[in-house]
């Protein structure tokens, strides 16, 4: 897998840490310009900066709240100013704010699903505006764009204490499946990455905790949990022409956790 004769440009949001982190790097690894958001960690985005380099990538960090529709422009504009355009959108960004339901505030489930749902939906919108023009101008036979949503196994695996988390990402899929349709026609692939657990600060205090551990990987078939690169080598394959006829689908990247029952 070569994308280094099609120059990507790829924008990755939430990429100062984890997931997002690693799916950066392994893009500067095959070569792309890489657009590094992230929401308040400045020193992780510069590590990223400086692994995507190590790789023989280039790039830049941008900092941006994916929930805010002005910040969202910006970060676009930015990209586009760089490098002329954007070929590839991982939408990363996404938190959890945890509680039983009946006392979950309205501020926990307003901040998830701003982040997790509203900010993929508005940088889903600034990708598809870029890739659309690409499409009127480009040639038939070749993917105009592709966007990549990484949702969670919770987009199909109910989760107690973790409503509003699941919610944002059952809203997910439909956005990406109803978007993956429409801009088809288009050339634009769209599709999804649903990791499972991955070793990332987001569920530190399970994975790091042995006991907790014990009790997680109980869930997982393939009896351990997964890193950053695993989703990072899948996320780089779907945004290749290897996967060209591949759109509306998600990938579950999760160990055979979707196995089990919810
Ligand atoms: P993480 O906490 O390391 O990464 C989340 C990133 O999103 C952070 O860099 C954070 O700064 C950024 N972010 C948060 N709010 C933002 C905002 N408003 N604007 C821009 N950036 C923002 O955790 P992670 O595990 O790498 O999570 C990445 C994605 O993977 C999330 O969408 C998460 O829901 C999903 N996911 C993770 C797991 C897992 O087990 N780690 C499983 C399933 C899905």
């Amino acid at each position: 897998m070569n994308l280094q004769n099609i120059k990507q440009t790829v924008l990755v949001t939430g990429a100062s840490s984890g997931i997002g982190q690693g799916i950066a790097i392994a893009f500067g690894q095959q070569g792309a310009n890489v657009i590094i958001n992230y929401h308040s960690d400045e020193e992780g985005a510069l590590h990223t900066l400086n692994q995507v380099e190590e790789g023989g990538g280039k790039g830049f960090i941008c900092q941006a709240d994916v929930g805010k529709e002005e910040e969202v422009a910006r970060l676009f504009e930015a990209a586009v100013e760089a490098y002329g355009t954007v070929d590839v959108v991982i939408n990363n960004a996404g938190i959890q704010r945890d509680s039983s339901f009946s006392e979950m505030t309205l501020d926990q489930w307003n901040k998830v699903l701003s982040t997790n749902l509203t900010g993929h939906f508005l940088c889903a919108r600034e990708a598809i505006k870029i890739f659309e023009k690409k499409s009127a101008a480009g040639p038939e036979d070749k993917a105009k764009g592709n966007l990549i949503f990484i949702s969670s196994v919770h987009d199909i695996i109910p989760w107690a204490g973790h409503v509003n988390y699941a919610s944002s990402k059952g809203g997910i899929l439909m956005l990406m499946k109803s978007l993956a349709l429409e801009v088809a026609p288009k050339k634009i692939r769209v599709n999804g990455i649903s990791p499972g657990a991955i070793a990332t600060d987001i569920n530190d205090e399970v994975w790091k905790d042995d006991a907790k551990r014990k009790e997680l990987l109980k869930l997982i078939p393939y009896q351990r949990i997964g890193q950053p690169e695993d989703v990072a080598k899948v996320a780089v394959w779907l945004a290749s022409p290897d996967s060209d006829y591949i759109t509306g689908t998600t990938i579950y990247v999760d160990g055979g956790m979707t196995l089990y029952p919810g």
